[in-house]
């Protein structure tokens, strides 16, 4: 053997050790390193895993490898996590995430990752991930943020985070038009129990009190405390007036049961100040001020109460209770009578039948507009006892005119909320069979907008009617934008043409084209038309020239009572027979 050969067999030797000087030194490093590393393929399985992987996690050592990836990553943050492995093994050289790790008892445990795309390296070939265990810093901001936002005693958003979801249902209703209620709660003389019953009874008297508040609002309301003894509630649907006065009510009313103490039972109240948006204020700013306005003048007002913030609505308000509970004796009282206004036939210009129009006789304040109680037996739940009365009273008169011989086609009006809530086809089978009339001489009229606001259902229950063989009209018709796609779908008889409409017929051509359009419609449809709300000559002349059938109004009649109405219809023999 030369010594050349020797030499570089020695020369090899030395690199061979130096490598495996170096490779040792790499491994002490990874193995004693308090950060997990691991290797893995291009698909995420994992291809090594250092000691510290089984020491932080508490798998047994080496468990990790071959399982499939991702599968102890928390499901909120799978996705993120595929999604970033998939940027490192397609091309980018360092990815950084934040996740976290199910540990062998179960735990989560927070991992600040590191990857490093070594695929291309031909000692490595592989992703490698370093990760840390920064759960407790994890834990730190949480809290933190929790701090920030919330409220330790109740658990409930603070002053902070309210401001925020304020703001945002402001920025939210300005687009979508909807009304937003803010009420402002304050513990009456809170002060009197912290002294006399001490801090600790107060917090408990604070915790309750937050529960119970929590108990009067609906889910998508938002509860505050927004100081020692305040609260704010947030109602970003607050579309019905009645809705408020109703939590506000029921807040009154729970503050007011005795919250069990440590020898007897404390008693307090509350004073509640509302603002809306956008009647009161448009900005969050203005509207936190006027509810906390309007708390104070409820304590003035003697605590106990809520008061809105502006006057005009307490009055209104006011006078809705005064309504309300004079309805809930209405019926009883036999206060409610309905009248019948005459509907006409173009052609022949006869009465072909009446529309059956509530009126209630109120003792104290004379005769009410339907179109004043209404909108309360709504909010109030009362519509339904309402609505079946005046559908068993028409019925009934319709049963006597049938006895006579008369057949006058009658139509009842049903309300939105009657028809959403209740099982309308089912009750107006009921009372058809009870006052044994035949259905047709039945009409039910529903307004455009109930029927579109959940057109579905609304198809259902008019084909319920429809085979009940009563007919099925719409009211107010171009008031409601209907869908035309679900007016084609609906077995309808007759579309009525609301009277904004016809009363400026003759002056405006907007009003004529609408019309004119809807007529039609109507006839592309297979429907009737009724005009409402025809006052005069021109009006009917421009009627008749476009072809409507049917029309309503003053000009042929005033509502009258059944005896009126029944003169009317008689034929002639008849009539001069009775009279
Ligand atoms: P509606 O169903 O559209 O009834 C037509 C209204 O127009 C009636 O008012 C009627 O008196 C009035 N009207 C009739 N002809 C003319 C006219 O030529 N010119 C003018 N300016 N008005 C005319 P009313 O009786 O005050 O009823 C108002 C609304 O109250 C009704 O509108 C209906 O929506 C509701 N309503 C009435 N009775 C009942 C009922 O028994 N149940 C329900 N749910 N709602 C009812
Ligand atoms: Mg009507
Ligand atoms: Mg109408």
């Amino acid at each position: 053997m030369n010594s050349g050969f020797l030499k570089s067999v020695a020369s090899l030797l030395q690199v061979d050790g130096e490598i495996q000087e170096r490779e040792e030194r790499f491994r002490a490093l990874v193995q004693n390193s308090f950060d997990i590393i691991t290797i893995h393929d291009n698909e995420g399985a994992t291809i090594y895993e250092s000691p510290a992987a089984s020491r932080i996690l508490g798998y047994p050592p080496g468990s990790l490898i071959g399982k499939a990836p991702f599968q102890a990553v928390h499901p909120g943050d799978v996705d993120r996590a595929r999604e970033a492995f998939h940027t490192l093994a397609t091309g980018s050289n360092r990815v950084f995430i934040e996740l976290r790790y199910r540990r062998a008892d179960g735990s989560w445990i927070w991992l600040e990752i590191v990857g490093n795309n070594l695929l291309e390296h031909p000692g490595v070939q592989g992703v490698v991930l370093t990760s840390r265990d920064v759960t407790e810093r994890k834990h730190a901001e949480e809290r933190a943020q929790y701090l920030a936002n919330y409220d330790v005693l109740t658990g409930l958003p603070n002053r902070t985070l309210m401001y925020d979801r304020v703001s945002q249902a402001v920025a939210y209703a300005k687009r979508s038009r909807e009304r937003i209620a803010l009420l402002h709660v304050d513990v009456d003389r809170f002060k009197m129990i912290n002294d006399s019953l001490g801090h600790e009874a107060g917090d408990e008297i604070l915790k309750a009190a937050a529960e119970r508040i929590k108990r009067c609002t609906g889910e998508s309301d938002t509860v505050a405390r927004v100081g020692g003894d305040e609260f704010t509630i947030l109602m970003p649907d607050a579309g019905r007036l009645g809705d408020v006065t109703a939590c506000a009510t029921k807040i009154l009313s729970e503050m007011s049961q005795p919250f069990p103490g440590e020898r007897e039972d404390v008693f307090v109240t509350a004073s509640i100040g509302v603002s809306l948006f956008p009647d009161d204020s448009r900005s969050a700013d203005t509207l936190t001020k006027h509810a906390d306005a309007a708390m104070h003048s409820a304590k003035t007002f003697g605590r106990n109460n809520y008061q809105f913030f502006t006057q005009a609505l307490n009055e209104e308000v006011q006078q809705r209770m005064v309504l309300e509970s004079g309805l809930r004796l209405a019926l009883t009282r036999d206060e409610m009578r309905l009248v019948y206004q005459p509907k006409v036939d173009l052609v022949t210009r006869e009465i072909i039948g009446a529309e059956a129009l509530l009126r209630w006789h109120h003792p104290k304040h004379g005769l009410i507009p339907p179109a004043r109680f209404i909108p309360v037996a709504e909010e109030s739940g009362l519509v339904g006892q309402i609505g079946e009365w005046v559908l068993r009273d028409a019925c009934r008169q319709i049963h006597h005119w049938q006895k006579m011989g008369l057949s006058p086609q009658i139509a009842v009006n049903v309300s939105a909320r009657q028809f959403q809530q209740y099982d309308v086809a089912k009750l107006v089978s009921d009372v058809i069979g009870e006052a044994q009339i035949s259905p047709e001489s039945l009409e039910i009229e529903l307004t455009e907008s109930a029927v579109m606001h959940d057109a579905e259902a609304s198809i259902i229950t008019i084909e319920k009617l429809k085979q009940l063989g009563v007919r099925v009209s719409i009211d107010d018709f171009g008031t409601g934008y209907s869908s035309l796609s679900y007016l084609k779908r609906l077995p309808l008889d007759l579309l009525k043409i609301d009277q904004s409409f016809v009363r400026d017929i003759s002056s405006d051509p907007n009003d004529a084209a609408i019309v004119r359009a809807i007529i039609t419609l109507a006839r592309n449809l297979g429907m009737k038309v009724i005009a409402e709300g025809v006052e005069d000559d021109a009006q009917l002349a421009f009627l008749n020239a476009y072809g409507c059938q049917y029309a309503q109004g003053f000009l042929f009649g005033q509502p009258m009572t059944a005896e009126e109405l029944t003169w009317r219809i008689r034929p002639p023999e008849q009539g001069s027979a009775a009279g």
